[in-house]
C-alpha cells in the first residue's frame, strides 16, 4: 500500500472509532412509500420523495418518451453544441413556476451550490457573506470554493444577523446572505419576511436555497420565497426530492441567469442534462402545482406525528414542516435506535457528525404524502416504547 493509500485507511480508522462509519446498503423503493431491503419490506421513513412523485406513471411515461425520440445523452455542453429546445422550454416551465425572470437547470442541487457560488463571488472577491450555522453542505462548500470567509450567524438566528451586518458595516464590498427557506436536518423554516428587510436595509443579495420546500410549500407548492415575490435575488431548489426526479434549477432575473451562463464553470464545462431527466421534470411541474391534497396530508401528518412524540416527552426541535427530528444526541445510541426500529419494520435515517454538531445526532424522520394516520402512530408508539 502506497503512503497515500495508507493515510486513507487512517483516516476510516478513525471515522470508525467515533462510530460514524458508514456503508451502502442494497434497498428498492417499491410503491406506497415501502422499501424492500435483505428482501424484507419497510415502512420508509428516510426518503426525500414528499409527494411520491418518484413513482408517478406520468413521470415514468414522460421520461422514458423523452429519451426515446430524443435520444439517452445530451452530448456536450449547451455552449458547445448549441442548446436544445427542451432545455429551454423545461427553463421556461421552471421560471413561470417560481414567478422569476428566468431559470437555469444543473445537474444537481449539490453541484449547482458548488458551482454557483463560486461564480458569484468572482464577481465579487470583496463580498462579505453571511451564511446560517445549519445550510447544507454544498453551501459551505461553495463559500470554501470561493475561498471566502463565512460569517456564520446562530440558526434562524435574524437577530444575530442584524448584528454582524451591523458590526461590519464599516466594511466595503457588497454583502451576500445564504440561507434556506426549510432546513434539512431540522425541518424549521426561515422567517423570509424578516429576512428580506433586513436584506433590503442592508442592500445585500439574498440567496435562498429551497430544496425541501419545493413542491411542498408556498403558492401552488411554489416554495416559501414565492410568498414574497421579488423579494430575493437567487433562489435555488432541486427536482430530487419532493418534484420527484433529479436535478436542480436556479432561478432569478434574467441579468442572473445571463451571468451564469458566462461565468459559472459549472455550467459551461458540464454535459447538458439528458432529455429523460427533462422529461421527468417536465411531468412533475405539471403535477406538483395541483397537488394541494396531497400537500396538505402532508402538513397534517406532520402536525400529528410531532403532537404524538410531544405527548411522549421526546424532542422534536423546532420542525414545522414534513421533516422532524427527534433529538437523542449520542451517535451511538441514534444509531442503536435507528436499528432498532429497522427491526420492527421501520426506516428512519440516524444523522450523525458531521451532517450535524456533536451531540445533536437525530433521527431524521421524512414524512410523504403516501403515508398514513396509521403509520404515523405506529412509529410514534415504537419511539416511545424505546425512548422511554
Ligand atoms: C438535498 C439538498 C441539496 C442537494 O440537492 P441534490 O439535488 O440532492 O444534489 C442542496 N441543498 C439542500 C438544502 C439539500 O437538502
Amino acid at each position: 500500500m502506497s503512503t497515500f493509500a495508507s493515510r486513507l485507511e487512517e483516516a476510516l480508522a478513525r471515522i470508525r472509532a467515533r462510530s460514524e462509519y458508514r456503508t451502502l446498503r442494497p434497498a428498492v423503493p417499491v410503491l406506497g412509500g415501502k422499501l424492500v431491503r435483505d428482501g424484507r419490506s419497510f415502512l420508509d421513513f428516510s426518503s426525500n420523495d414528499y409527494l411520491g412523485l418518484s413513482q408517478h406513471p406520468l413521470l415514468r411515461q414522460r421520461a422514458s418518451e423523452w429519451a426515446e425520440l430524443h435520444g439517452a445523452g445530451s452530448g456536450a455542453s449547451r455552449l458547445v453544441s448549441g442548446t436544445s429546445p427542451l432545455h429551454v422550454a423545461v427553463e421556461r416551465k421552471i421560471a413561470a413556476f417560481k414567478g422569476a425572470e428566468a431559470a437555469l437547470v444543473f445537474a444537481s442541487g449539490w453541484q449547482l451550490n458548488a458551482a454557483v457560488l463560486p461564480a458569484l463571488l468572482n464577481a465579487a472577491p470583496d463580498a462579505l457573506v453571511f451564511t446560517d450555522r445549519l445550510i447544507h453542505a454544498s453551501l459551505h462548500h461553495g463559500c470554501a470554493a470561493a475561498a471566502v470567509h463565512e460569517i456564520r450567524f446562530r440558526h434562524n438566528d435574524l437577530a444575530h444577523l442584524e448584528a454582524l451586518l451591523a458590526q461590519h458595516s464599516g466594511k466595503a464590498g457588497p454583502r451576500l446572505i445564504v440561507t434556506e427557506s426549510v432546513f434539512s436536518m431540522d425541518g424549521d423554516r426561515a422567517d423570509l419576511d424578516r429576512l428580506a428587510a433586513l436584506a433590503r436595509r442592508h442592500d445585500a443579495f439574498l440567496y435562498v436555497d429551497e430544496a425541501h420546500a419545493t413542491g411542498v410549500l408556498g403558492p401552488r407548492g411554489a416554495g416559501l420565497a414565492s410568498n414574497l415575490p421579488g423579494a430575493f435575488d437567487l433562489v435555488m431548489g432541486t427536482f430530487s426530492k419532493a418534484l420527484g426526479c433529479f436535478g436542480a434549477y436556479v432561478a432569478g432575473s434574467r441579468l442572473l441567469i445571463d451571468y451564469l451562463v458566462n461565468c459559472c464553470g459549472g455550467f459551461i464545462f458540464s454535459t447538458a442534462p439528458p432529455p429523460s431527466m427533462l422529461g421527468a421534470i417536465d411531468a412533475a411541474l405539471d403535477l406538483a402545482p395541483q397537488m394541494e391534497a396531497e400537500r396538505d396530508k402532508l402538513a397534517q401528518l406532520g402536525v400529528r406525528l410531532r403532537a404524538r412524540l410531544a405527548a411522549a416527552g421526546l424532542h422534536s426541535g423546532p420542525s414545522s414542516t414534513q421533516i422532524v427530528p427527534v433529538i437523542v444526541g449520542e451517535a451511538e445510541r441514534t444509531l442503536a435506535l435507528s436499528g432498532a426500529l429497522a427491526s420492527e419494520g421501520m426506516l428512519a435515517a440516524a444523522i450523525r457528525p458531521p451532517t450535524v454538531p456533536a451531540g445533536t445526532s437525530r433521527l431524521r424522520i421524512v414524512l410523504r404524502a403516501t403515508h398514513e394516520a396509521e403509520d404515523i402512530d405506529r412509529l410514534a408508539d415504537t419511539l416511545a416504547r424505546r425512548l422511554s
